[in-house]
């Protein structure tokens, strides 16, 4: 490699809610919505990121507000490259290091089609990479949380995305069973505004629904009641209106999301070879993406399995660690580019 051997290559993690950058050597440099406004009439991108995400809910009419990420896969291709490209630069900037074009470990979510990663790699190359390696999203979460992914141990991990949870058992550099589904962050925000729709008649935004959800949102049971005053639109008179809602509606409204990543969890432990599952008996269950972080969340997940469950240091970070460390490993992922990122989800 010689003088090349300085390294600017970057791990990506392209999320449905959020993206990452992470530098060689630098660790991650970027976190943004995975968000973009589009001016309707020109066609012209107005914003990117964050300042696109403070748009959502806010836009006059010729401005579109896009998440081009679906469920963990690009649903709108040019989008995303345009997004992606807007985002490296940005982190690469920063850094002064746009010398040659860098090669990028980016993560799939395990169940994704061909197709779809074929349209991940070259939307990373149409963003300025070199050459892009796939490398599935659990896989990569894994790593990230500094799990023994080399070693002939299992071990288990559950992401909990905007769009998709991700639950997977992991031995030897490979996925033993997995099961991608797409109920995750965003749904519960969406039970929240039809929640408060139904019982209230009263419409709030998916900013606001996503607040609720952090500020007073819980698996399970509720322990004690805490409010929150909530500000929408009365869906009777058309006019502003605050109501108050106590935590044991969050906590019921949230109920079929949770009960769905449970089932997740639950189903491939269900398929987890039993030298495996007593391994996970012992080192216990990780939970990384940003839905780690509802309250109480690891302890239910915990009293239906009966295993311990730890949630990850930096959950937002995971993935985007993990893309990072694995760029160690590219040799392993341009010989066996399917030992991680193919796996056995429905
Ligand atoms: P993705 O990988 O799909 O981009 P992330 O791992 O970045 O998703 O997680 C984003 C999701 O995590 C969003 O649905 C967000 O609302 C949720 N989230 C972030 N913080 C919290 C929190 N404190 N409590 C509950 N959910 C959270
Ligand atoms: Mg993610």
């Amino acid at each position: 490699m010689g003088i090349f051997n300085f390294s600017q290559d970057l791990g990506v993690d392209l999320g449905t809610a959020n993206t990452l950058v992470f530098i060689k050597g630098k660790g991650v440099v970027l976190r943004e919505p995975s968000v973009v406004a589009k001016n309707l009439e020109t066609g012209q991108v107005e914003a990117v990121g964050g300042s696109a995400r403070n748009m959502i809910g806010r836009t006059p009419g010729n401005i579109s507000v896009i998440r081009p990420m679906k469920d963990g896969v690009i649903a709108d291709y040019d989008t995303t490259a345009v997004m992606m490209k807007y985002f490296i630069k940005k982190a690469m900037r920063k850094r002064s290091l746009m010398a040659r074009k860098p090669n990028v470990m980016i993560c799939v979510p395990s169940g994704i089609t061909m197709v779809e990663e074929r349209a991940v790699i070259d939307a990373s190359k149409q963003a300025g990479a070199k050459d892009a390696f796939p490398i599935a999203e659990p896989f990569a979460a894994a790593i990230g949380c500094g799990l023994p992914v080399w070693e002939p141990t299992g071990s288990m991990i559950v992401d909990i995305g905007g769009g998709t949870t991700e639950v997977a058992v992991i031995s030897l550099g490979g996925i033993v069973t997995s099961r991608s589904i797409r109920t995750a962050g965003d749904n519960m925000d969406d039970a929240i505004i039809n929640y408060i729709r139904k019982h209230y008649n009263l419409m709030i935004g998916e900013r606001s629904a996503e607040s609720i959800k952090m500020d007073i949102g819980r698996a399970g049971e509720i322990t004690q009641d805490e409010e929150m005053d909530i500000r929408g639109r009365d869906l009777l008179s058309g006019l502003p209106k605050t109501i108050t809602i106590q935590t044991s509606e969050i906590v019921k409204a949230l109920k079929e999301t949770v009960d769905s990543i449970i089932s997740a969890v639950k189903d491939t432990l269900e398929q987890t070879p039993p030298e495996l599952a007593a391994d996970i008996m012992d080192r216990g269950i990780v939970l990384s993406g940003g839905g780690a972080l509802l309250t109480n969340l690891d302890q239910v997940i915990s009293n239906e399995t009966q295993m311990p469950v730890f949630v990850a240091e930096n959950p937002l970070d995971s993935v985007a660690l993990g893309t990072g460390k694995s760029l160690d490993y590219i040799q392993h992922f341009r010989t066996h580019p399917n030992v991680s990122t193919r796996s056995t989800t429905d």
